[in-house]
């Protein structure tokens, strides 16, 4: 559909993806999600709950309607369309309250962890735009302004000869929580992951502004990226384009030097 960007539909629990997005994991999967307007994908895990054919919804797993979030995941499959023209509409966000439960049992002081790092609780947008591909031909997810900002920043690089690639964009809160829970499952404890993860809820990355950047032939997120012309580029042109780094050397908020992590601030 030219000229209209496809969009993931956000819920608390539950992704809405559009079907031809999705890479199959079985046979049934792969008819499925061929003919799905629609897939339910849960967030923390990815795995697919159902997907919504022309004849109606097909569940994917046994006891769909038991599943945690399912009830919003619906409403919101109701209400909006695959499709949406970029640029008519508001930004609209996710509510946080569940996220406060989730660091609770996590053990995690969301307060005291906001005041130590100063990042604050970033809440998740309403829905999403389709902005590409990302270095691993997966689809790069972003806000609407953020990926109309990205291409325009891709394009006048390239313009000059240099190619970037996306290595990750949006991330949600319940994949930032499925890391810490699979990390746990391993016997880390809390303060061991926080050192290298960022708590969920307050990684950029969840407001679908920011950017982890790099280019052909550079190992993602290796603080080397400093040292190429990519790099040296952004340092000259990105501000062009509304976008920053994030954490620069001895940032105030104690996160490790990035240089391959970049936002972008809405004019
Ligand atoms: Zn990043």
């Amino acid at each position: 559909m030219r000229g209209i960007a496809p969009t993931l539909l956000n819920t608390a629990e539950i992704e809405l993806w559009p079907g031809g997005l999705l890479r199959a994991r079985g046979n049934r999967d792969a008819r499925a999600l061929a003919r799905a307007r629609r897939v339910l994908r849960r967030k923390r895990d990815g795995l697919y709950l159902a997907a919504e054919l022309p004849e109606g919804l097909l569940p994917l797993v046994p006891r769909l309607m038991h599943e945690s979030g399912i009830d919003e995941a619906l409403d919101a499959l109701d209400r909006d369309p695959v499709h949406r023209r970029p640029g008519l509409d508001v930004v609209e966000h996710l509510p946080l309250h569940r996220l406060h439960e989730r660091l609770d049992a996590l053990g995690i002081d969301a307060g005291a962890y906001a005041e130590r790092t100063g990042l604050p609780l970033v809440p998740e947008p309403a829905w999403l735009a389709l902005a590409g591909r990302d270095r691993y031909c997966r689809p790069l997810w972003l806000r609407v302004d953020a990926a109309r900002a990205w291409r325009h920043l891709r394009d006048a690089a390239l313009r000059d000869a240099i190619v970037l690639d996306a290595i990750s964009g949006y991330r949600s809160h319940d994949y930032q929580l499925g890391i810490f829970a699979r990390k746990r499952a391993r016997g880390l404890g809390i303060d061991a992951i926080l050192a290298v993860n960022a708590a969920p809820g307050h990684s950029e990355h969840h407001s679908g502004l920011a950017l982890d950047l790099g280019t052909p032939g550079e190992p993602p997120a290796e603080e080397s990226f400093e040292s190429t012309p990519a790099f040296a580029w952004l340092r000259d042109n990105a501000a062009d384009h509304g976008f920053s780094l994030s954490y620069p050397r001895d940032n105030p908020h104690g996160i490790v030097y990035e240089p391959w992590h970049w936002r972008y601030a809405p004019a």
